[in-house]
């Protein structure tokens, strides 16, 4: 297998620009036609003409998403650890120049609010801090893990990049799954957007997700934060990336997300907004490219657009989110959220919600075979 950096020199801004522009209806739906599809069919479904097509588009998108999930939705939910953060991501409330209450939870704090998490039925949880590797340092993390686990079938991670030891390190402590969002394959538009801080290291991020790979993660996801770059250019890379690690590393679930970018504390002005109409094409294109892969849909849209995007391949979704730290637990403080949400549905009712659809809403759908716990039955 070609190394990610080959894959991604062949496909250049221009060549994506030309088809995404070029393609015409025909291609489109010859693309449509086959049963396996290659990055160019991929980026022919992304294209101007196929945004005129989405109906067949969409048929083929639901009859996917039919034959390789059912009807069920599995369901998360994010628990923030800590917004201490040195790095200035110029589109985040958590940018270390915000001013905003900053929390770090301690371990204790930590197992409170996943226990609360717990109490109301959440058994899939996704760790998040900011980038502050002294204070929330991998170990601090492998702690949390070992505290919560008897609580979750699932933990997860979306945390800044860490080495393949740390990945290693948290595999073993009961983390299965890692997030990692390149934000944008801009290299240029990276960097400016990440001036300072440990992030600034665009392939140091892209890799991270291969790194996880070889440390043993069970399931791994990628997204660019759509918004930062021109429309066909970040979905393209985003479906690239996942199919290079769906082939590079074959055992290990490899997933999506599609966050667009929400208002934060601070201010950033967002040059190439993804409207409603892309973000559908984008994610059913998604899932006709890669027909076995989970697409999670966070908060971040509205309850309206979430529910009418699991029929077209959406198969994981948040519930009861909070963006902020703490809150939860008897005694924790609370902070600002990193964005504002647009769903504000509880577990219960996001179970309700997909019921209604017709779908089955899944707590837990898998657990780690060597966990001696019991609490999460
Ligand atoms: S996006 Fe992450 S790394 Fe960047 S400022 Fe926000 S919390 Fe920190």
């Amino acid at each position: 297998m070609q190394a990610l950096s080959e894959l991604f020199a062949k496909w250049p801004s221009e060549r994506r620009r030309d088809v995404y522009e070029n393609a015409s209806k025909e291609q489109v739906l010859r693309v449509l036609d086959k049963q396996i599809l290659d990055p160019m069919d991929f980026l022919t479904l992304l294209s101007k003409s196929a945004l005129e097509l989405l109906e067949p588009i969409a048929q083929k998108a639901h009859s996917l998403t039919l034959r390789y999930f059912g009807r069920a939705v599995n369901l998360f939910t994010p628990l923030y650890i800590s917004n201490i953060c040195t790095n200035q991501c110029r589109y985040c409330g958590f940018n270390a120049k915000n001013h905003l209450t900053r929390i770090h939870l301690s371990v204790d704090e930590a197992f409170q609010e996943a226990k609360a998490l717990h109490d109301v039925g959440h058994r899939h949880i996704l760790l998040l801090t900011g980038d502050a590797p002294k204070l929330s340092s991998p170990s601090y993390m492998a702690d949390v893990v070992r505290a919560i686990k008897p609580f979750f079938a699932s933990i997860g991670i979306e945390v800044y990049s860490l080495t393949e030891q740390d990945y290693a390190m948290l595999v073993q402590a009961g983390v299965d799954n890692m997030t990692m969002f390149q934000e944008t394959y801009d290299p240029t538009l990276y960097e400016w957007l990440h001036p300072v801080g440990p992030k600034h290291d665009y392939h140091y991020r892209l890799n991270a997700p291969e790194r996880a790979a070889k440390a043993g993660m069970r399931s791994l996801g990628v997204g660019a934060l759509l918004g930062l770059a021109p429309y066909e250019q970040d979905t393209f890379a985003t479906g690239l990336h996942a199919w290079w690690l769906s082939r590079s590393y074959p055992g290990v679930d490899i997933g999506i997300s599609i966050p667009r970018i929400c208002p934060h504390e601070g201010e950033f002005t967002v040059n190439n907004a993804v409207d409603d109409r892309h973000f559908v094409q984008y994610v059913m294109a998604l899932r006709c490219f890669l027909p076995r892969s989970p697409i999670t849909c966070s908060t971040r849209e509205s309850a309206f657009m979430r529910d009418h995007l699991i029929p077209l391949g959406v198969t994981r979704v948040s519930a009861g989110v909070s963006t902020a730290v703490g809150g939860r637990g008897s005694d924790t403080q609370t902070s600002e959220g990193q964005f504002e949400i647009t769903d504000h549905r509880s577990l219960s009712q996001m179970i309700q919600a997909i019921h209604d659809l017709g779908y089955q809403a899944v707590i837990k759908d898998w657990e780690d075979p060597t966990a001696t716990n019991s609490a999460c039955a």
